[in-house]
């Protein structure tokens, strides 16, 4: 038969898939002699076959679950229904994955009247008797009974209201046993049958509880948020109980081995004397911090570090603990991987390999490229904030800076988010049903509560800031609006909270980006990243200032100059940009064809020299068109252009010096430079009703006359890309000989240029060699006549268009580089407007799983990826020394980026704020696929 149940001592952490987190640990620390209450785990295997049975326990389950019972009792020379020396268990929910707070516990179980009496005789203690038979009753009419827990809680306020008393801990113990004979006699009332008085009735009922915890609503939908498996199933742990609630020398407490905010050394957690766990994380009471504990406790401070020092010695990693003191004896009931904030998880990370704890792999593959991007998150301008309202300060739970509309309930928060609004939701203190509503939330504010209150937790998980036990803020749910000293912050109203801080502020306080050098955990693990990765990173910046920022933050060149954005004016010039540009697709109507027939006969008397009659044909258009006004304008126009461009790649090399700069010719199609067709034909139409004439008129006539004449129907298929460059003669030559010139310049300075040209768009060999061969020619010239020929520059082009990845052994020969564009190529691929998709069906398709991912996100491999790998394999075939990247969006995407190292690519070229993403993201490649 296969085995269901497991003793303690029977498992180990290895043992996680079957024994859920929390078993295969309490397995583990009793194999490590720490103090663990004994107990048995039923596995997940178990669970599922609970739960297909629709709710029915498998054979032969329960007399194995009565085999462990019957151990345990043993064990600890406890026994069940014995007034003598009653055990009391606890079950509880323990899923392969940690899921806070999302399924169910129940504590106390084995309690009725008769143990109750024996327990008062034993520990001398009824107040405690009575609590812990209130909070029993209580959860197990709620948690294994499904009944309203408010009803049972308030027997509890309404012997307090009776008693003119607040806390818990000052309800004399004639109420707390009249809150025991009250609940019951409720649960009478709502079941139609006495609270069971048999221990084993209740652990069987309470252990199905746990295993149809695993389908509530909340744990749904917090696996759906953060894509955990649905069919893991939890297991359930059964424990014999401890009391933290035994007196004033009893304590239940949560122990971080090191900081969850920012990793810093030290025990960081919380300790409530006479309570039990439930107490610390609910908030109750406010608790004791550990640090405290040092002075006031300094053994039991002792006992709990060197505790931590064991566990971290064992797990290598930063453990989240929960204990408790029973009458003096300190019992550990469970540890964990902490969860932390992205801060911490760099810190601990860098720090463990620094203390020789793990190696730089470990560490680097315990960073992972969200946790970057959160601590690059924006930060309120410090401007800002020093004017801003400061309205009161609570617990930095969780950092980072939000800001948002006050919500007050988390069913709003949902309709809000959903809705793109900006929500902060603000609480008393949340609880797993508020889950909806924080999932969309930009952060938390509670009320009550501490560090690890739900409400925090929950938010250094998902890297949301969050402000927690900020009781300065004083909410009144009813009127939906909280006050605080003279403010009053109504629901919808504008705050900003920062979680580092801790601080709630009025209105809204700009964001600033984060400072990047005062990461020096960041910076130095990214180090060890360059160390191991193979991939090269390069970033894509198209003027000076994000150059430098690309450096900054480590980019190895410039993957994609983009040019089209320098067509556009600049301040402080005194030429516009635009103007010229303008000016110079006016011109083009007439000049462009009159240039490219001027260039057919150039090219046909070079391959015919001797020929007079072409010769003179030559001579003679050379002569109209060197005279015509349009050819005129349109080579004034390029002209002007040049030095502006010569300019821009200069600040662009000089910000390189040493690295790679990969400039692409001009891309987009022309049109985009004019004004809008539609605003054209108003402004004409209304002149014309005005009996308007003359320039003014006859301009804009023009203008909407060549706007139409380039209007297409599908411009993303159409006159762009390196059509542009082979259809608007001297506009390719204009830009490579300011890149040259540039280049030049800065050499002469002593920069290191490393210029390499990009031809965009390429779909046939054809347009890319003719292209080259005019690119080539203005290069050589410049070099020439700047004295500079041993500067080397690379012609390359991008691949964008399926035709060209599939005849990329044909365009290899023409080819130094393929700089893959798979914003295009997915466009091209898939059939899919980029532009348009995204907001009209793509993003419903992934939602209906029709398509797994967004593939302008995340690479499609099977598809894009496909021809990528084929275009790589066929361009090295025919140049050996093709050098291959990416410079599509996907180049800053972690998945995408393991598929560039997969295939063989050299580079990934991304935003200037994604390359220390991607750095990592090359070294995880690199560590789990080494090439
Ligand atoms: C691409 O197509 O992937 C690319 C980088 O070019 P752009 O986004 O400018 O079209
Ligand atoms: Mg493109």
């Amino acid at each position: 038969m296969v085995k269901r149940v497991y003793d303690f001592s029977e498992g180990s952490k290895d043992m996680r898939d079957l024994l859920g987190g929390k078993g295969a640990n309490l397995a583990e620390m009793t194999g490590m002699g720490l103090n663990i209450p004994p107990g048995f785990t039923i596995t997940t295997t178990a669970c599922l076959e609970f739960l297909d049975a629709g709710g029915k326990f498998p054979e032969g389950l329960w007399e194995e679950v009565l085999e462990h019972v019957k151990r345990l009792e043993e064990s600890t020379g406890k026994r069940f229904d014995d007034p003598e020396n009653p055990l009391l268990v606890s079950v509880r929910s323990g899923a392969p994955v940690s899921m806070p707070g999302m399924m169910d516990t129940v504590l106390n179980l084995g309690l009725n009247d008769k143990v109750a009496q024996g327990l008062i005789k034993l520990t001398n203690n009824e107040r405690f008797v009575w609590d812990a038979y209130r909070r029993f009753i209580t959860m197990f009419a709620d948690v294994v009974k499904g009944l309203d827990r408010r009803k049972f809680e308030e027997v509890f306020e309404e012997v307090k209201k009776e008693e003119g008393v607040k806390g818990d801990t000052e309800v004399s113990v004639e109420g707390l046993k009249e809150t025991v004979e009250r609940m019951k006699k409720l649960y009478k009332e709502e079941m139609g049958e006495d609270f069971p008085q048999d221990p084993y009735p209740q652990l069987r009922d309470a252990i199905a509880a746990v295993f149809n915890s695993w389908n509530t609503p909340r744990a749904k939908t917090y696996r759906k948020f953060e894509g955990i498996d649905d069919h893991m199933g939890t297991a359930c742990n059964v424990q014999m109980m401890v009391f933290g609630n035994m007196g004033w020398d009893s304590g239940s407490g949560v122990m971080f081995t090191r900081s969850p905010s920012d990793g810093s050394k030290g025990l960081f957690g919380e300790l409530l004397f006479n309570a039990q766990g439930e107490d610390v994380v609910a908030g109750i009471r406010t608790p004791i911090k550990l640090e405290e504990l040092k002075d006031q406790y300094p053994k039991l401070y002792a006992e709990l570090e060197e505790i931590a020092h064991k566990v971290e010695e064992h797990y290598k990693d930063m453990q989240d603990m929960e204990f408790t003191i029973e009458r003096g004896k300190l019992w550990i009931l469970q540890t964990r991987t902490g969860k932390r904030t992205a801060r911490a998880s760099i810190k601990i990370a860098v720090d463990m390999v620094e203390e020789g704890l793990i190696d730089k792999e470990t560490a680097l593959l315990r960073i992972q490229p969200s946790h970057i991007d959160q601590i690059l998150h924006p930060q309120f301008d410090p401007q800002a904030k020093k004017e801003a309202v400061l309205l009161a300060k609570g617990l930095n739970a969780s950092p980072g800076a939000a800001v948002g509309m006050a919500i007050f309930d988390a069913d709003k928060a949902e309709e809000r988010g959903k809705a793109g609004d900006s929500v902060i939701l603000v609480r008393p203190e949340t609880t797993p049903e508020d889950v909806n509503g924080m999932v969309v939330s930009r952060g938390f504010l509670t009320q009550h509560g501490g560090g690890t209150s739900h409400a925090a937790v929950v938010a250094r998980g998902w890297g949301k800031p969050c402000v927690a036990g900020c009781e300065d803020i004083k909410i009144d749910l009813a009127r939906r609006l909280f006050t605080v000293g003279e403010y009053t912050v109504r629901e919808g109203d504008w705050i900003s909270i920062d979680g580092s801080t801790g601080e709630v502020f009025l209105g809204k306080i700009p964001l600033v980006e984060a400072v990047y050098e005062k990461e020096t955990e960041l910076i130095k693990a990214l180090e060890w990243a360059d160390e191991v990765r193979s991939l090269g990173v390069l970033a894509n910046a198209d003027n000076p200032e994000d150059a430098s920022r690309a450096r900054r933050f480590g980019a190895q060149g410039i993957g994609l100059c983009r040019t089209e954005h320098m067509f556009f004016d600049q301040e402080g010039e005194e030429v516009s940009r635009r103007a010229n540009i303008v000016n110079m697709i006016l011109r083009s109507e007439v000049a462009a064809p009159l240039l490219r027939q001027l260039e057919a006969l150039e090219k046909a008397l070079k391959a015919n020299p001797d020929d007079e009659e072409l010769k003179k044909e030559y001579e003679e258009l050379k002569k109209e068109v060197d005279s015509h006004p349009d050819v005129k304008q349109y080579r004034e126009s390029l002209e002007n252009l040049l030095p502006l461009q010569r300019k821009d790649f200069l600040g662009i090399f000089k910000a390189m010096d040493g690295y790679p700069v990969i400039i692409r010719l001009i891309d987009p199609p022309m049109h985009e430079f004019l004004p809008p067709r539609e605003e054209l034909l108003v402004e004409v139409t209304e002149l014309r009703a005005k009996g308007a004439s003359g320039r003014e008129l006859e301009e804009k006539e023009q203008l909407l006359r060549v706007v139409e004449s380039l209007w297409e129907t599908n411009p993303m298929l159409g006159l762009r890309g390196c059509r542009a460059g082979l259809m608007y003669p001297g506009l390719t030559e204009m830009q490579v000989q300011a890149i040259m010139e540039a280049a030049v310049e800065a050499w002469k300075q002593g920069v290191e240029v490393h210029p390499e040209i990009m031809i965009p768009l390429t779909s046939h060999i054809n347009e890319l060699e003719e292209e080259k061969r005019k690119l080539q020619q203005v290069a050589e010239r410049v070099l020439e006549e700047k004295g500079a020929k041993d500067l080397k520059y690379k012609i390359g082009t991008m691949i964008e268009v399926p035709r060209a990845a599939l005849t990329a052994d044909e365009i290899a020969r023409a080819a130094e580089f393929f700089s893959f564009g798979t914003n295009d190529l997915t466009q091209m691929t898939y059939g899919i407007s980029r532009d348009d998709a995204e907001g009209k069906f793509l993003l419903n398709f992934v939602d209906r799983k029709l398509l797994p991912v967004n593939p302008f996100q995340v690479l499609d491999r099977d598809g894009v990826g496909k021809l990528m790998r084929m275009c790589v394999e066929a361009g090295r075939k025919t140049n050996p020394e093709l050098e291959i990247g990416i410079c599509g969006e996907h180049g800053g995407d972690p998945s995408s980026i393991e598929f560039c190292h997969e295939i063989g690519l050299d580079y990934v070229s991304c935003s200037p704020f994604r390359v220390p993403i991607a750095r990592l993201a090359a070294a995880h490649a690199q560590i789990k696929n080494p090439r």
